[in-house]
Formats: C-alpha cells, sequence, structure tokens
C-alpha cells in the first residue's frame, strides 16, 4: 500500500494531517452494483479523526452527489430485510430501528426528521409507534411512495432550508453521502433540542471491509472513529450495542461538549489499512480459488459484486435468504433462495466479519455446498 503523508485536509473535522493511500481495485456504484469506470481508487484517511474519505477530481465528486439527485436512483428499489434470532421471517430493517428508538422520545408530541429517508420507511415505523409525531422527511430529490398529508412532509432541495427544531433526528445509511458532513453536523447541533438526540447507522468498515469498494461514498467510519469525529463536532456518543445489524456502527448523540481525546488514538495499525488488508485478503482468497467450482455466490451487494467481478463472471446464480430478492436478478444473473441449490451446488460465502457463522449455519440448513472465502 502506498502512502503519502500530508497531502490533503479531512473534509469532515478539517485537521490538516490526512494520510493519501492508493486503493487498486474495481469500484461499484451502490445503487446497482455496476462496476464504475472511473478514475483509480484513492483514499484519505486524517490523522486527527480517522474519518475515511474518497478523493477524487472535483468533477467526479459533483457526479457522485448528481446520482442521488437522478432518476435513475429515484427508481431503484432498496429491500432492507434482517434476520432476527427467533424470528422466522426478515423483518425490515426500519422497523427494528423505530422500535429501538422509540424509548428516546419525549411524552408530548415528537418531532422526528429523517436525513436521507428515500420512501419514509422508517417515519411510517414511527407514525405507527407514534401516531402524535410530526414527521419530516429529506432527501436530495422527491421520491415515490413517500406518504403524504396528515403528519408526514418531505423535503428536497437544500436542507439548510429546513425548519427545526426535533426531538430525533435520524441518519440511517446517509451520512456517508453528505460531502458537507461538518456543516450538516453544525446545522443539526442548531437543530436538535436539548433533551434531544441523533441516531447515526452506517456500515462499520472494519467488520464490512468491501464497502471501500463502494466509488459512490464519499466517507466510511469504524465505531473509533465515527465517535471520534462526532466528539470533534460536539457530541457526546453511546454506542447501540443490541441492535441487531453485526456490520453497523449504531450509535445515539446528544448535544455535548468538544470531548479532549489522546491524539495517540489512531497511531496504531490505521483503519483503512486493516481494511484494505481485508479487500486484498478476499482478492487473494479468490485468486486461490482459481478454476474450482462455483456455481454461486451468496448475497446481493458489494462482497458478491466484487466477488463476481475478480471470478470474471462465470457462477450461474447468487444466493439469497431475503424473499423479496427471489425471483429478481443480480448482475444480470438470478437470485435463489438457499433451499433452492441443489446439494451438487457451491456456493461462494464472501461476507467479511459474518462469512464463517454466515456458512456455518446455511451449511446447517441447506444442502448445497457453502464455501467459505
Ligand atoms: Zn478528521
Amino acid at each position: 500500500m502506498d502512502n503519502k503523508a500530508g497531502s490533503g485536509i479531512c473534509p469532515a473535522c478539517g485537521a490538516a494531517n490526512s494520510i493519501v493511500r492508493e486503493f487498486p481495485f474495481p469500484l461499484f456504484r451502490h445503487l446497482d452494483f455496476v462496476r464504475l469506470d472511473t478514475e483509480t481508487g484513492r483514499l484519505g484517511e486524517c490523522s486527527s479523526c480517522g474519518t475515511i474519505f474518497r478523493i477524487a477530481k472535483a468533477q467526479t465528486l459533483q457526479d457522485i452527489d448528481a446520482l442521488y439527485r437522478s432518476e435513475l436512483y429515484a427508481a431503484h428499489e432498496e429491500v432492507h430485510a434482517i434476520s432476527v434470532p427467533g424470528g422466522a421471517d426478515p423483518v425490515p430493517a426500519s422497523r427494528v430501528q423505530a422500535e429501538a428508538l422509540v424509548g428516546v422520545l419525549p411524552d408530548f408530541p415528537p418531532r422526528i426528521l429523517d436525513f436521507g429517508c428515500f420512501n419514509g420507511r422508517l417515519l411510517q415505523e414511527f407514525s405507527t409507534l407514534r401516531p402524535d409525531a410530526t414527521l419530516v422527511g429529506y432527501d436530495v430529490a422527491p421520491r415515490d411512495g413517500f406518504p403524504t398529508g396528515g403528519a408526514f412532509t418531505l423535503e428536497t432541495g437544500d436542507w439548510r432550508d429546513i425548519d427545526g427544531p426535533f426531538d430525533l433526528i435520524c441518519m440511517s445509511h446517509s451520512i456517508q453521502y453528505v460531502r458537507e458532513i461538518a456543516e450538516l453536523m453544525y446545522q443539526i447541533r442548531a437543530w436538535i433540542n436539548p433533551a434531544g438526540a441523533i441516531f447515526i447507522q452506517t456500515p462499520d468498515i472494519l467488520k464490512k471491509p468491501c464497502a471501500l469498494l463502494l466509488g459512490d461514498l464519499h466517507y466510511h467510519f469504524s465505531e473509533t472513529t465515527l465517535t471520534a469525529l462526532m466528539s470533534e463536532l460536539g457530541f457526546r456518543v453511546k454506542m447501540l450495542q443490541d441492535m441487531p445489524f453485526p456490520r453497523d456502527v449504531t450509535l445515539l448523540g446528544r448535544v455535548g461538549d468538544r470531548v479532549e481525546r489522546d491524539v495517540s488514538e489512531f497511531s496504531g495499525v490505521s483503519v483503512l489499512e486493516s481494511a484494505h488488508n481485508h479487500v486484498r485478503a478476499l482478492s487473494n482468497a479468490i485468486g486461490a480459488h482459481g478454476s474450482k467450482p462455483a456455481d454461486g455466490i451468496l448475497g446481493t451487494t458489494i462482497e458478491a459484486a466484487f466477488l463476481d467481478e475478480e471470478l470474471g463472471g462465470r457462477t450461474r446464480f447468487f444466493v439469497d435468504e431475503n424473499p423479496k430478492r427471489i425471483g429478481q436478478t443480480f448482475r444480470g444473473r438470478q437470485i435463489l433462495h438457499p433451499q433452492d441449490v441443489t446439494a451438487s451446488s457451491v456456493v461462494l460465502v464472501p461476507l467479511g466479519s459474518q462469512t464463517v457463522p454466515v456458512a456455518e449455519r446455511l451449511s446447517a440448513k441447506y444442502s448445497a455446498s457453502f464455501v467459505v472465502l
């Protein structure tokens, strides 16, 4: 890994001592996991707050922002569902989030802002739990399916024009997309009621290192680095350890004073280097698998896309446990439920920190061979 010190200002906290690292892997867009044909990947890592940020020409960064305002993006459908221990069917992630957060709302009618609300699923869950709530969604462009009227308002365009205050502000998988992150956090501090809170959920790059391969994100975080950044920007942070998202950071922040940190905190192995090493190890494992049988790939997100790209697209299908995915296609091939995969088939499993437990669980339940990569 080539490192270059002192080559960038951290766009998140403003510190001037970022390290720039080359990232020589294919990049994908998270919209549909198609390979991006952009310039070589370069990532910066702040030596102060630890935030990892994408370095690219101004035009590339503007293209990223424009993508989320496009009709292509508006038309896509994201199905977030999770398997909960003891539950038979996957549950919408938005329901799990709302049920976990409803307890932080005040007794009086609360005002909730979902920043990056897409079609308003999370706010709809809140409306069921708290019919007295005022529900404001923000996204960069109009979204079909967002509820109209009643307690719901959809704000689009410039977020600086949104009127507070709010008792809860949610950023579920949206913090990585906001380039002006420091400015937004100052705005959020102004929006939040003194007793209010901000909820952030975002992939933990140490547990989902392949997220580095998403070329249309501005930022990547780990639990430690997001905590450091939030502290730098004036929030007291508490991790929500009980939430069933094993590869995400889930935290609650409240407005507080900047917390003095030990500046040597990030002097060990860098988060970016660790995540980079995971991606390289996966790439090596794919290379070592070589021409051995590979009928399918588990997953329909970034790891599966990377694996498929590195294998030259030679598998016949993808595998997903989410019933809503079955019958759809991913990168042009069909998505099967594990129960429909024949016993003689080899399915490769590339899921970062969850690879071994998931492969063991699926092997115990279904007849195909689930091979750890
Ligand atoms: Zn920083």
